[in-house]
């Protein structure tokens, strides 16, 4: 392929945008691609963008349900520990303790899975 502005002179990258062969005088290289005109390379730059946003939304997400696995877990360790020490009230700390523990591992596993999805 040939450099789309110079017919002569052979392409040595490719626009991501527009897919336009380029030789060294036309091309711009950006953060994650070479593009060609300004508008090419607003139009990568703002696809960048979108790609870094959904990368750091969903880490976000992961990171929001570690938090929530963390307290359910601590919570069901709470009810438990509470159960150990006020003996009375096992009948309703144990249910309770054991509840979050589950809700806590639940929560766990469904982040596990969502984290592989996004790797
Ligand atoms: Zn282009
Ligand atoms: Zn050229």
């Amino acid at each position: 392929m040939n450099c789309f502005n110079h017919v002569t002179t052979p392409a040595v990258a490719i626009c991501k945008n527009c897919n336009k062969g380029l030789c060294p005088d036309c091309l711009t290289e950006i953060k994650n691609g070479i593009a060609c005109t300004a508008t090419c390379i607003d139009e990568v730059k703002s696809i960048n963008g979108l790609i870094e946003r959904n990368k750091n939304l969903s880490n976000r997400a992961v990171s929001t349900y570690n938090r929530m696995v963390f307290i359910y877990g601590s919570m069901g360790l709470l009810f438990i520990y509470a159960a150990y020490i006020y003996p009375e009230l096992n009948l309703y700390m144990y249910p309770a303790g054991g509840l979050f523990l589950l809700i806590g591992i639940l929560t766990f596993i469904a982040n596990k899975k969502r984290y592989k999805s996004n790797n």
